[in-house]
């Protein structure tokens, strides 16, 4: 595979740390809105837990694929930023909200782990593509049960404002 392929490889795993950084805060914005939504709150915390560990892993595979991981700290500073301005949404129908953004964004990076999964494959890196495949499994459950638990997080924000 061509020296553009690693290139590109090398890109989509600085994406995807910094993508797990403004997981990491916009998780955070949301678990300390969702006290009164206990099951929600405990998976999203969960969750954080992962995407912190995931955030860890993807720095060791730019570090063994030879990458400068100084810069890296620089994007996911300039992300978190962004993150931080996106937590702004969840103000009013807060967690309705916030649950949604969450839910769309675990597919983001479904989408970006599918990406980097297959160009791991491309350049023969099994170890990058192994953590990649670890990394999707946790964002596919994740997806399933924000999913699973729409509706119902939906029918109790409605019969709290009704009260
Ligand atoms: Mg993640
Ligand atoms: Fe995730």
């Amino acid at each position: 595979m061509s020296a553009k392929a690693e290139e590109d490889l090398m890109a989509w795993l600085r994406n995807a740390h910094a993508m797990e950084e403004q997981a990491v805060t916009m998780l955070e914005a949301l678990a300390r809105r969702t006290g009164d939504y206990p099951e929600v709150k405990a998976r999203i915390e969960r969750h954080l837990g992962e995407t912190q560990r995931q955030a860890e892993a993807l720095e060791e595979c730019v570090k063994r694929r030879g990458g400068d991981t100084s810069t890296l700290k620089d994007m996911a500073g300039k992300i978190i930023a962004f993150g931080q301005g996106m937590s702004g949404m969840f103000v009013d129908d807060e967690i309705v909200k916030g649950a949604m953004a969450s839910y769309t964004f675990e597919h983001m990076e479904i989408a970006a782990y599918r990406v980097l999964i297959a160009a791991a494959e491309s350049v023969g890196d099994a170890q990058t593509k192994s953590v990649c495949e670890r990394i999707l499994k946790e964002e596919l459950s994740m997806a399933s049960d924000l999913e699973a638990s729409l509706p119902d997080l939906t029918r109790k924000y409605l019969s709290r404002q009704g009260s």
